[in-house]
């Protein structure tokens, strides 16, 4: 028998944590086949002629989950391993992510099966061209609001505003992510990391302890990551480890984190970086550590190594970074988990504030984005932590409860 592929895990795992959420709400069955089902699903080919005159055909995906609460809102992602199930899932992930925020959104995902690394600028950008070609007509800013995920980023997203501009006349609002001269907000790039400092600390004081008392590791030190070792150094916590696809590097006494980052930012990678002791992303993970941050890839914490975890705290800035089984042992061991719905939701917030802005043709300034973003990201988590606390629930799984609340009360608002 075929293992399954990476996406059908991460599938599996969504519908996991949506199940045990909606066993808690009482959800009948037919609410939770309403809830599950993307509404649509397209897949697309893509064929586009190669610098060197060869013509290669893309496959690309777009899905759309629930718009019960507002127009659809997810990334686009351009990695070798995206597939159908994988981009099914993380649109789930978008529906509940949107709703645990509060924010009036549903959910979707996108994604083109490609090595961005082995294309020129020039070829990725036909290629974004013909996708948005294929389905510029169920994108839009009243109907489905792309952004940039892993392998795209605001240069793709000026692409396919400009193609899908062609179609529809000047709407800026059509996509997020942009850039900041060219329609995009400020506070944009840092927002997820941001956020995933601003949880962490909430979710210390509520347990009891302080920055200055906790040590944290991190891995992934891309968009997530670095801004996350930024605030967090910022806030005073003991930043031992930070990793990159190039390995961990580690540092009992704690990392000099504006060093690392000046490095990552003249090299475009950690490696070489020599302010700690080089170890493997296996090593990092198991790391002594108080604060664990998985914000790489998804499915890093499994069975496999869930007994080396030696952190009490994990909050996931990466998609989907543990399985369930994983999840449930942890929870049975007491490490508490803050969930990626919640976590990594600051990226989605600022990029609504960038369509509001976007709506208004007005600018925020940067202190009123971050403003803004804290109190979102505050009331999400107060109101995740008592239900946990009333419920006896993990964190993940009230988040889940919060979210799928709200999306059922929508839908049967509007009668279905
Ligand atoms: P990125 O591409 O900017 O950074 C990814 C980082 O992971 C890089 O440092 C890369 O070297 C590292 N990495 C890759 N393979 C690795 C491996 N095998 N071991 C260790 N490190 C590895 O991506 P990002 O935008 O920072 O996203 C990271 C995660 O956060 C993804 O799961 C993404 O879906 C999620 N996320 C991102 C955002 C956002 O706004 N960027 C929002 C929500 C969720």
């Amino acid at each position: 028998m075929n293992n399954p592929s990476h996406g059908a895990c991460a599938f599996e795992t969504v519908k996991y944590y949506f199940n045990t959420a909606a066993d808690q709400l009482k959800l009948e069955e037919s609410a939770r086949k309403l809830l599950m089902l993307p509404k649509r699903e397209i897949t697309v080919e893509v064929p586009v002629e190669l610098d060197d005159g060869t013509l290669e055909t893309f496959v690309g995906f777009r899905v759309q989950h629930n718009n019960a609460r507002g127009p659809m809102k997810g990334g686009l992602r351009y990695h070798h391993e995206v597939d159908l199930d994988e981009v099914r899932a993380l649109a789930s992930l978008m529906t509940w992510k949107t709703a645990v925020v509060n924010i009036p959104y549903g959910g979707a995902k996108g994604g083109i099966c490609l090595s961005p690394r082995k294309h020129s600028q020039k070829e990725l950008q036909r290629i974004t061209r013909k996708f948005v070609d294929q389905i510029h007509e169920i994108i839009g800013p009243d109907k489905d609001i792309p952004a940039p995920d892993m392998g795209t980023n605001s240069k793709t997203m000026s692409w396919i505003r400009n193609q899908w501009e062609k179609y529809n006349g000047f709407n800026p609002a059509c996509i997020t992510g942009k850039p900041v001269e060219d329609y995009g907000a400020k506070g944009r790039e840092e927002a997820t990391g941001r956020g995933v400092g601003i949880l962490s600390y909430k979710l210390l004081k509520r347990l009891g302890t302080t920055p200055q008392e906790t040590s944290v590791v991190i891995q992934g030190f891309g968009n997530v990551g670095s801004h996350a070792a930024k605030y967090m150094h910022e806030s005073e916590f003991k930043i031992k480890g930070i990793s990159d696809i190039s390995g961990g590097y580690y540092a009992e006494e704690g990392l000099d984190i504006p060093a690392a980052l000046h490095y990552y930012l003249a090299k475009g990678s950690l490696e070489g970086f020599t302010g700690g002791k080089h170890i493997s992303n296996e090593e990092l993970l198991a790391a002594e550590c108080d604060l664990l941050i998985p914000a790489a890839l998804g499915n890093v914490i499994t069975m496999a190594n869930v007994d080396d975890i030696k952190a009490k705290y994990i909050v996931e800035g990466a998609n989907g970074p543990i399985d369930s089984e994983a999840d449930a042992k942890l929870f049975e061991r007491g490490t508490v988990v803050l969930p990626d719905i919640l976590a990594n939701a600051g990226g989605v917030t600022v990029s609504y504030f960038e369509w509001v802005q976007n709506r208004q043709y007005y600018h925020w300034s940067l202190d009123r984005v971050r403003q803004e973003l804290d109190a979102i990201l505050s009331t999400a988590f107060e109101e995740v932590w008592q239900l946990s606390q009333t419920n006896n629930v993990s964190l993940r799984t009230a988040a889940f409860m919060v979210a799928i609340d709200r999306v059922w009360k929508s839908a049967q608002l509007a009668g279905f």
